[in-house]
Parts: C-alpha cells; sequence; structure tokens
C-alpha cells in the first residue's frame, strides 16, 4: 500500500512506543488523560516539552516569561530564527511548533512569570509538573507549591556538561529542600552565565527527566532511579546518589512552605546572565499595548506583536507584555530598572 494512501492513526503515531514492553496495556492511554505543567521553556524546557508532545501526553501546560533570542538557538530546540526576528514569547514559538508535531495534544501555552501568587493554580489540575526553570527562587517555589498541593515534579539541572535530576513525590521521597536545604549565595555556584552550557549536556539531562516523567505517567514509578542522578557528559560519568527524607528539612519534613508563603519573590528580579530585570508590578495590571506604543513612539523606536512591545531608549531594550509584567535589558542592577521601568511604563 503506498504510504499517502492509509489514513494517519494514532496507532500509527505510537507504534514504536507501545512495542516498548512497559508501554505495553493501558501505559499509552494512561499518558493520553494526564495533564502536566511545565515551568519554564528554555534549554531543558523546549525539549521536555518535544518529549512529552511526541509520547502523546494529554495536555502540556508550558509556562515561561521570556522571549526567544539569538543565544537561545544553540540548545532550545523548538526555536528558530524566525522566533527571534518575531520577538515570540517563547511559550508561544513552542507552541506554535508543537501543534504541526502532534496535533492530538493539548497544548496550552502561558506567558507568565511563575511566582507565589499564581503557581498553585497553575499546577492545580496538573498530574506531574516538570522543572524547566534555570534558576532556585523558582525550583524552591515550585517544591513548596508540589509538597502542599501533593503533585509529583521532577527537577532538572544542567551547567556546564554537568546535569542532575531527582523525582520527587510528595510524602514519599526525598524533596528538594532535602537536598539542598537553603538558597545558595549568590554568585558561590557556578550557573549557564559564568560555566555556560552544552547543548548534549542539556539533551542528556532532559532526556533523563522525560524518562521520569513518563515512568510516572504510565504507573511505573518502580522504576524510578533511587535518589539523585548525576551525569557529565564530556568526562562520562554517571551516578545515582541513594537519597532519604531528611526529618528536619523545613518543606517536607517540618511543613514549612517558605517560598510559597513568604513571599520571598520580590518585584524585580535579576534574570541569569542576561544583563537584565524582570519588573513585576505590584498588582497585576492590563496595559493597553497599542496605546502605549503610541505614547512611547516619540521616545525611541517601538516594535509590537500580539504579545509583548519593545522600545530602544536611552541604551536599554525595555519589553512589555500585557499584564504590566516587564524586562528591561541593559542592566542588572534591579533599582536601575525600576526607575527605567517608571520613566517608560509607569508606576
Ligand atoms: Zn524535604
Amino acid at each position: 500500500m503506498p504510504h499517502n494512501a492509509r489514513a494517519m492513526t494514532t496507532s500509527d503515531r505510537y507504534a514504536r512506543q507501545r512495542l516498548f514492553a512497559p508501554f505495553g496495556g493501558k501505559a499509552q492511554e494512561k499518558l493520553g488523560a494526564a495533564r502536566v505543567t511545565l515551568v519554564g521553556c528554555g534549554a531543558l524546557g523546549t525539549h521536555l516539552a518535544q518529549h512529552l508532545v511526541r509520547a502523546g501526553v494529554g495536555r502540556l501546560r508550558i509556562c515561561d516569561r521570556d522571549f526567544v533570542e539569538l543565544h537561545n538557538l544553540q540548545r532550545q530546540v523548538l526555536f528558530d530564527e524566525q522566533d527571534v526576528r518575531d520577538n515570540l514569547p517563547k511559550a508561544a514559538a513552542a507552541a506554535a511548533k508543537l501543534a504541526r508535531v502532534n496535533s492530538e495534544v493539548a497544548v496550552e501555552p502561558r506567558i507568565v512569570d511563575v511566582n507565589p501568587s499564581n503557581v498553585e493554580s497553575l499546577i492545580a489540575d496538573a498530574d506531574l509538573v516538570l522543572d524547566g526553570t534555570d534558576n532556585f527562587e523558582t525550583r524552591f517555589l515550585l517544591n513548596d507549591a508540589c509538597l502542599k498541593r501533593r503533585k509529583p515534579w521532577v527537577y532538572g539541572g544542567c551547567v556546564g556538561a554537568d546535569g542532575m535530576v531527582l523525582a520527587v513525590i510528595p510524602g514519599t521521597t526525598a524533596c528538594f529542600r532535602c537536598f539542598v536545604p537553603d538558597a545558595p549565595e549568590p554568585g558561590s555556584v557556578a550557573t549557564c552565565d559564568t560555566a555556560g552550557v552544552l547543548g548534549p549536556a542539556v539533551g542528556v539531562v532532559a532526556s533523563l527527566q522525560a524518562a521520569e516523567a513518563l515512568k510516572l505517567l504510565t504507573g511505573h514509578a518502580d522504576a524510578l532511579a533511587e535518589g539523585l542522578v548525576t551525569v557529565d557528559v564530556w568526562g562520562n560519568r554517571q551516578h545515582v546518589f541513594k537519597m532519604a527524607r531528611v526529618p528536619e528539612c523545613p518543606a517536607c519534613g517540618k511543613g514549612r512552605y517558605d517560598f510559597l508563603e513568604g513571599g520571598a519573590s520580590g518585584a524585580a528580579t535579576t534574570l541569569c546572565g542576561r544583563n537584565a530585570v524582570q519588573i513585576r508590578p505590584a498588582a497585576e495590571a492590563a496595559i493597553d499595548l497599542p496605546a502605549l506604543e503610541r505614547r512611547l513612539a516619540a521616545v525611541g523606536p517601538v516594535k509590537r506583536n500580539e504579545y509583548l512591545l519593545r522600545l530602544d531608549a536611552e541604551g536599554f531594550e525595555i519589553t512589555v507584555f500585557p499584564d504590566g509584567r516587564a524586562i528591561v535589558r541593559g542592566t542588572d542592577d534591579p533599582a536601575r530598572a525600576r526607575a527605567v521601568y517608571a520613566k517608560f511604563v509607569g508606576a
């Protein structure tokens, strides 16, 4: 039969996956009914999203606060040069690509900063949460929210050629704070900005995360790694460090959700290695981007699409989102960025 004479069916799409023994029986159906929230759609996040959508997850909510830039393309596999030219938010660009990969999956892009005020609603209906973030603050927040809501989640981190993966099942396994009790001092740990990151390392770490996710979503939690997986793709090493719950852990041991309840997240956040600061207004605003565009036309070059507005002025690049959030590039000083925001967008 010529290949184009046969209608494409779901069983064709997942045929190779179903042949894998643990995916026999009801695994594919379980996956197809599963809802996942992905937080962060950069290096790890694009790989994770692609794995989950190609494998046939039921619904994927993609949360990301940023837009696509040229230096992302080295490792963020869902994006291309046109996305950079179009100033597309990562969540929207990823959703557009994924719709062409597997139209059977409900992909829900959310252009948001995940913070204590919205994290619980973003994960409330999810069966699993995936970490595609690049900072400790958001990971501690995810850990708190997932423990409180009893949602399993899979941490992943990658710097240089090294990476780590940990699947957390609330009440059963060690949590992220059992492993990292408190946020490291700024500047004390290597980041992608100081140590760089290799695309293949990202791919390996995200694939390990995705494999843990598929185990959790198909009822194979018994196959999860028994602790923290570390990998070094340059030195060719992989190891699993067994981890037990820590009774004195502030989060899973004592039930304190410091990052969820403490309002630890400020209104101005320096973005890792970007020479940029995110400004979040105290109360969510509804900004009329076309009106703002008209007002700023005399200030400097303004570009706008359906998701954001960008102004170049006084050596800063200011990107404004409809909810009032902005990313100010050209400084890593929160006070300076807040002043720029107040001047051009309004307090
Ligand atoms: Zn813990």
